[in-house]
């Protein structure tokens, strides 16, 4: 950045155009953090910085996961980083919930392709086996998923029936002691990567989930290819054929959908504390862009009045974001989050972090559509996220549902 450029910025730009990725902290909200939250943001933003950032443009561009960054997510704690004082017993880090957030954060501002990786291997694989399963089944995974050295997938989601799961058509039949699997999960995150899949079924007794290994016999994945999002993620279809498997493959405190649900809302806490990384990489990028081009008589695009009304509308949403994020992580260490609290930060976090994505990119004009900036990137991954784990739609009747108590599902 030229002399003339910095002379014309305020301290606040000043301060963020000497440093790496400054955060975004308008309200000061890193004052509400512990120093051990402080320390591990610190820690994942590093990691992201000199890790994630270098690679993930290719990553993209090839449609490729950086599976090569699985040991380095483990060796820092950020898998299984929350599952509470047991998982510790199976070499989980034992993170608050603010800390873990603080993590998905940095995850995402890299991709949210990594940052679905680790939500999934924590909150939908390694949550609902210590949740639900028996203590050969925790013993036997949570280790291996904790260190990276096995990977999980969790698969609801079949091709007839996304929002509404309860519909589902995989079957799961008693056959002697064991049982049958017959059905299809499509749009499965890690599923053709996966060791272990947690595949929900109907049972006589209602839904429930099944550990299986990828080995087993009648188990085939296929991964999703074209994709013009989430391209640095494995997306796969899983196809259960006469499946069979032992009877301890059933995870046996899972029953019902609502077992699966408590999983999704474990998964949802993270997407929205995970978009805001995306929001503020975005923004960062938009602002030092703006700082520095010109337009109209050498004058900065950030001198525009305009402009600058984008800039101040990015920033009050993410910052409004954070507090909200924030508060669900103290009542969720508090054991007083609700799931139709998650679906007020999900909805809400996704939308201000896809407008953020949209802005963003019009700032940058031309170059805005470039792999060269994050943006387009974050932009086109942010489309899953609004999809993914419950859409706008479903969180909308969710909370429609808490202040009305009637459900419009239907
Ligand atoms: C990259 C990627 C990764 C994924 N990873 C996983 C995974 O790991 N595991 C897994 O199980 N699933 C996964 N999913 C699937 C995801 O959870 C579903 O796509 C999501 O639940 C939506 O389902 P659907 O795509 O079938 O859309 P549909 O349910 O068909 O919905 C289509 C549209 O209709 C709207 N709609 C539906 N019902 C209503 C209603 N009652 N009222 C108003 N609007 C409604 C929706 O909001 C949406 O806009 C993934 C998806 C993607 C794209």
């Amino acid at each position: 950045m030229d002399e003339g450029v910095l002379s014309v910025l305020s301290p606040y730009s000043r301060l963020k155009s000497a440093m790496g990725f400054p955060g975004v902290d308008y309200l000061l909200f890193d004052s509400q953090l512990s120093t051990g939250e402080l320390l591990v943001r610190g820690t994942a933003r590093r990691f992201v910085d000199e890790r994630v950032l270098p690679v993930i443009r290719d990553c993209y561009r090839d449609g490729v996961f950086p599976t090569q960054l699985i040991p380095e997510l483990a060796q820092l704690g950020f898998l299984g980083a929350s599952l509470g004082p047991e998982s510790e017993r199976y070499g989980c880090a034992g993170m608050n919930n603010v800390e873990y957030g603080l993590v998905m954060q940095e995850l995402e501002r890299g991709d949210s392709g990594l940052r679905s990786f680790a939500s999934v291997q924590s909150a939908l694989v390694m949550y609902p086996i210590l949740q639900f399963g028996s203590e050969e089944q925790k013993s036997g995974w949570l280790p291996r998923l904790c260190s990276g050295q096995a990977i999980g997938c969790f698969g609801l989601t079949e091709p007839d029936f996304g929002s509404n799961p309860a519909a589902m058509r995989t079957t799961a039949v008693r056959d002697g002691s064991g049982w049958v699997l017959n059905g299809e999960k499509t749009w499965i995150t890690n599923g053709s990567v996966a060791d272990v899949a947690v595949v929900w079924a109907r049972t006589e007794d209602g839904i429930q989930a099944f550990l299986i290994d990828r080995e087993v016999t009648g188990f085939t994945t296929h991964e999703i290819h074209d994709k013009l999002s989430m391209r640095a993620s494995v997306t796969s279809s899983l196809a259960m054929v006469d499946c069979r498997l032992k009877a301890s493959a059933i995870l046996p405190g899972a029953r019902g959908l609502k077992a699966a649900l408590a999983c999704l809302t474990q998964a949802r806490f993270g997407i929205g504390w995970g978009v805001i990384g995306a929001a503020m990489g975005c923004f960062e990028t938009a602002r030092s862009y703006t700082v520095t081009r010109k337009q109209f008589d050498g004058k900065p695009l950030a001198g525009h009045q305009m402009v600058q009304e984008k800039l101040a509308g990015m920033i009050t949403e993410i910052t409004k974001a954070q507090l909200l994020a924030l508060h669900c992580g103290r009542l969720k260490d508090a054991g007083r989050l609700e799931a139709a609290h998650v679906s007020m930060l999900k909805r809400n976090n996704v939308a201000i972090a896809l407008d953020c994505a949209r802005q963003s990119r019009d700032l940058l004009g031309a170059n805005g559509i470039t792999g060269e900036y994050s943006v387009m990137r974050h932009l086109c991954n942010l489309e899953t996220v609004k999809t993914y784990e419950g859409t706008d739609h479903i969180h909308a009747l969710v909370i429609g549902e808490r202040i009305t108590g009637i459900p419009a599902y239907r």
